[in-house]
């Protein structure tokens, strides 16, 4: 290859044709090795020169634009229409502060909008794509970015293809192109040069960035990366935009638009009404509209609905799970049913062979994880493994048919590969075998992987003495079909089904994995291996019963589901029995038999709608069957949560209210349809993730009853002086004033709400159930009333007692504020009292910004430049404690109102309908609360 300069970037297809050339002409050209890949040092040189396999992020909005785009609002555009007429008018400083009040609420909205798309930007990153690349003959895996031209990498079915590949060896690989030819069924690949001027659909040697693999293995040569694959090329982004926005966030941008709409027709009516009907000066009418558009717009709202649910969303990655589309955490709130996997999410996917069961005998296997000490024991006593040869026969095919290795690092036994496998390695250890000695001696020809499909490997070896087997593991029951006979110390003994079957079940009883093992002798002329190949005539070598503990924090987190009337289900390609005894540790499904996948497919549509409330437990189950059971338990009206990891599941996940994959074992493809993406594959994040999803749900709604009635007690302060023709308690400096301190500070506290501690103790939230209930629309309106009274009514009390217009008026403010921030305190929990350490100090937030708000209000009336600005003045001790009083009052009939309505649906609904979700009576649900 001739030297290429720095700037110079790589050749690529359209330049270098290398769907024409064949693999070796290829290799030669890009200096790479097919088995061993590039080195190490080469790649880096590599990386250096050419830059990582990244596309350029998309152009994002400048921050001039995202900053304009804050204005971009009919209640803002009301508020900048008012402040022009009220300059129009002369009215400099209301003017004045409408403009601020409008650059005030946009400053915060870009600020907050830059933290939400920090927040998701570190979600993408969570996401980033990992491959695995072959450099100096070691399968290694390395993040996607860091691929370069030359690079071997292996494919696996679910894998997204990392950059444009060259295929070097392929084995029944389809991939799934979709993406860059809009042909969705899946084309096979192979190593196979096409001619030159085949187009891009017909480059079956050629495997594309972005596209995925839907099944079978392959490797590839990197031909090109980053914005010269042809994604790049016609500029496709891989990373789902997030959307900022929920079904509720919507809602409530539909509502503030609604709101405005109305707030218009009631103002200009309001003129009118004033200026023809009670003969006001025009001047002095828009003044009082403006203020009462003022008080009662809440431009702040959807900025802080953003924030809260950002700040959520990182919350929840920091607790490993990554939400992808922001609608989800909505659903986690109303989830009632979680379908989980078993291995790895419910157990610890950490597996060790602790039984073999030869033809004829029962060994013990001591030692725990993968570290390959311990040895065998056959009725408690130790034996030597030399004594029984027929074990490590079993142990070889074990390791032959085998993809995993164990390595010793840093003084740990690491398995690189499947846990399953891996386990095999350490049992090959423990009875004294070679691994890397064994693989030499019998190199694979070929191989059938592991699909959850047809659950078994098999693969092609020879010796160096002529003879080629096949050698096979996988599920008993596809095995034994598979075996003539099994093997009994020397002797091949014709295949005895009902013997064998009773020894599984006898081994899964244990809640032990079961794996069985066999060997077929084929011809030595025999080259590839096909399903045809192991159809029959293979001998059982034995069979393997493997723990794989469950996880500790899995039994605590289903028991917290089930106090927050979600039901835990387990759906596994596991065997029944074994599935049943690990879901009776667990608290999965007690007492009641595990479905199979068999049984699954003999019921219709009705009945496995009825067994699946029922039943719990669903065992060698394929990824159609989990389709099914979706459907199922949607049909009788359940919001599921469902968990997968393979290329097939992708159908349940994207069915599924809400489908969570696998981070770890997961495909690419499970991970591109999910919702949630588990970092740890754990049971007991998906719990975690509900407990957040429900605790953002209720700071919204917190958010929401908080601000609402700030603006509906200004409003109705203002409308009723204008009703009774008093002077105006509020001008609409002064109101605007009143929103910037409060929406600015108090209510960014609640973003920073943490769940309650009793979350989890309720029903799942109903779906259905409306945002503004009727008792959203009660408190809204009684928190209005209160703070107008105490406002008003100090005001009016105020100025009876002779003070000063200006007085009065800084008074009101003054309650207004002092109101609102008490009222903080009561928001914190929508039903539940607040007088507890919890209540009164668990967001350390709440206090830093009560006190953030008491020193502007301090400022307001005490200082010159704010009191020159809002004609406000100096307050004596005992007027603050009058204020004070007012601040009070709202904060303790708040509470008594919490307490009555606790006290009513305690005396309507026993607690189990509350729990069961079938309770009536509309704040039940909020009963907790
Ligand atoms: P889950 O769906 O809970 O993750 P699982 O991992 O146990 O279940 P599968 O991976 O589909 O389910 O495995 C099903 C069966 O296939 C196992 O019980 C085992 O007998 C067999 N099996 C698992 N892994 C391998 C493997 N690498 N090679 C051959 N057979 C395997």
């Amino acid at each position: 290859m001739i030297e290429r300069t720095t700037l110079e970037p790589p050749p690529t297809d359209e330049q270098e044709h290398w769907h024409g050339r064949a693999v070796a002409e290829v290799v030669a050209c890009l200096h790479t090795d097919p088995r061993r890949g590039l080195t190490v040092e080469e790649a880096a040189r590599r990386l250096a020169q050419h830059g990582p396999n990244r596309l350029p992020s998309p152009a994002r909005r400048s921050a001039w634009v995202r900053f304009l785009l804050q204005f971009h609002n009919v209640l803002i555009y009301m508020m900048l229409a008012s402040a022009v007429v009220a300059g129009l008018l002369s009215h400099w400083i209301d003017a004045a502060v409408l403009f601020a009040a409008v650059a005030v609420n946009a400053v915060i909205g870009f600020l907050q909008e830059g933290k939400a798309e920090e927040a998701l930007d570190a979600i993408r990153n969570l996401l980033s794509l990992r491959t695995t690349a072959i450099r100096q003959g070691e399968r290694i895996q390395i993040a996607a970015k860091d691929l370069v031209q030359g690079d071997l990498v292996t494919l696996a079915s679910g894998d997204k293809i990392p950059a444009d590949l060259r295929v070097v060896s392929a084995k029944s690989l389809f991939v799934n192109e979709a993406i860059l030819t809009g042909e969705s069924a899946v084309v096979e690949k192979s190593p196979a040069a096409v001619p030159i001027e085949a187009p891009l659909g017909d480059r079956r040697c050629l495997l594309y960035s972005g596209t995925l693999v839907s099944s079978g293995q392959g490797t590839g040569i990197v031909v090109a990366t980053a914005s010269r694959t042809e994604l790049g090329r016609i500029s496709v982004m891989l990373e789902d935009v997030q959307e900022m926005t929920t079904p509720l966030v919507r809602q409530m941008a539909a509502f503030s638009r609604w709101l405005a709409a109305a707030i218009g027709l009631i103002a200009v009516s309001t003129f009118f009404t004033g200026v023809l009907w009670r003969g006001h000066s025009a001047d002095d009418m828009f003044m009082m509209v403006v203020a009462l558009a003022a008080s009662s717009i809440p431009e702040g709202l959807p900025a802080i609905m953003t924030i809260t649910l950002a700040l959520g969303v990182r919350r929840m990655a920091t607790r490993n799970a990554i939400v992808r589309r922001l609608p989800a955490v909505e659903t986690l709130g109303s989830v009632t049913v979680i379908c989980s996997d078993k291995t790895g999410t419910l157990t610890k996917n950490e597996m060790t062979v602790q039984s073999i069961l030869t033809g004829k005998l029962t060994f013990d296997v001591s030692g725990a994880g993968y570290v390959p000490e311990g040895g065998l024991h056959l009725d408690g006593a130790v034996v030597s493994p030399g004594a029984h040869p027929e074990i490590a026969e079993l142990a070889r095919a074990g390791v032959l048919c085998n993809d995993a290795s164990l390595r010793h690092v840093n003084g740990t036994w690491q398995v690189e590969g499947d846990p399953t496998e891996g386990a095999l390695c350490t049992l090959a250890v423990k009875v004294g075998l070679d691994l890397l000695g064994e693989r030499e001696n019998r190199p694979r020809v070929d191989a059938i992987p592991f699909e959850s499909e047809h659950r078994f490997m098999a693969t092609l070896n020879h010796d160096h003495e002529g003879n080629r087997f096949i050698y096979l593991k996988g599920a008993p029951e596809r095995l034994f079909g598979m075996c003539t006979t099994y093997r009994a110390g020397s002797l091949e003994i014709p295949m005895d089904r009902a013997l064998w079957d009773e020894r599984v079940q006898a081994t899964a009883g244990r809640g032990m994995r079961t794996l069985a093992i066999a060997l077929k002798r084929v011809s030595a002329t025999q080259l590839d291996l096909r399903f045809e190949d192991v159809d029959g005539g293979c001998t059982l070598l034995g069979l393997l019963g493997i723990i794989d503990p469950p996880r500790e924090e899995a039994t605590a987190a289903v028991a917290d589901c089930a106090s927050a009337g979600i039901r835990v289900k387990m759906i596994t390609g596991d065997h029944a029995e074994t599935a049943r005894a690990i879901g009776a540790r667990l608290g999965i499904g007690q007492d009641k038999p595990a479905m199979t996948g068999s049984q699954i497919e003999q019921l219709d549509d009705e009945q496995l709608r009825l067994a699946v409330s029922d039943l719990d437990v669903f065992a060698r189950t394929s990824p159609a069957h989990k389709l099914r059971l979706v459907g199922a338990l949607q049909a009788s009206g359940q919001i599921v949560a469902m968990t997968g990891d393979g290329v097939n599941d992708a159908p349940a996940l994207k069915r599924a209210d809400v489908g969570v994959a696998m981070g770890l074992k997961g495909t690419d493809a499970a991970k591109e349809v999910a919702d949630v993406v588990l970092a740890d594959d754990n049971f007991a994040t998906i719990s975690g993730a509900v407990r957040e999803g429900r605790g953002i749900y209720d700071s919204i709604r917190k958010f929401i009853l908080f601000m609402l009635p700030t603006n509906g007690g200004e409003a109705l302060v203002v409308t009723a002086a204008i009703l009774f023709e008093w002077t105006l308690p509020l001008t609409a400096a002064q109101v605007l004033w009143i929103n910037m301190v409060t929406s600015s500070t108090l209510g960014l506290a609640l973003a920073f709400e943490p769940p309650e501690s009793d979350v989890m103790e309720r029903p799942p939230r109903d779906p259905q159930a409306p945002l503004l209930s009727w008792f959203f629309v009660w408190r809204l309106a009684m928190v209005s009333a209160l703070m107008m009274t105490g406002a008003l009514g100090l005001f009016l009390w105020e100025l009876d007692r002779g003070a000063g217009i200006e007085r009065a008026r800084t008074i009101a403010v003054s309650a207004v504020v002092m109101a609102e921030m008490w009222y903080l305190l009561n928001s914190r929990y929508i039903l539940r009292p607040v007088f507890s350490r919890e209540g009164l100090f668990g967001n350390s937030y709440v206090w830093m910004v009560i006190g953030a708000c008491a020193l502007l209000q301090l400022a307001y009336v005490h200082t010159a430049p704010l009191q020159a600005v809002f004609h406000s003045t100096d307050l004596s001790l005992a007027e603050w404690v009058r204020v004070l009083v007012v601040g009070l009052f709202v904060f303790t009939i708040a509470e008594t109102e919490k307490a009555i309505i606790r006290r009513v649906s305690r005396q309507q609904a026993p607690p189990q309908a509350a729990r069961s979700g079938t309770a009536s009576f509309p704040s039940q649900r909020e009963h907790h609360r």
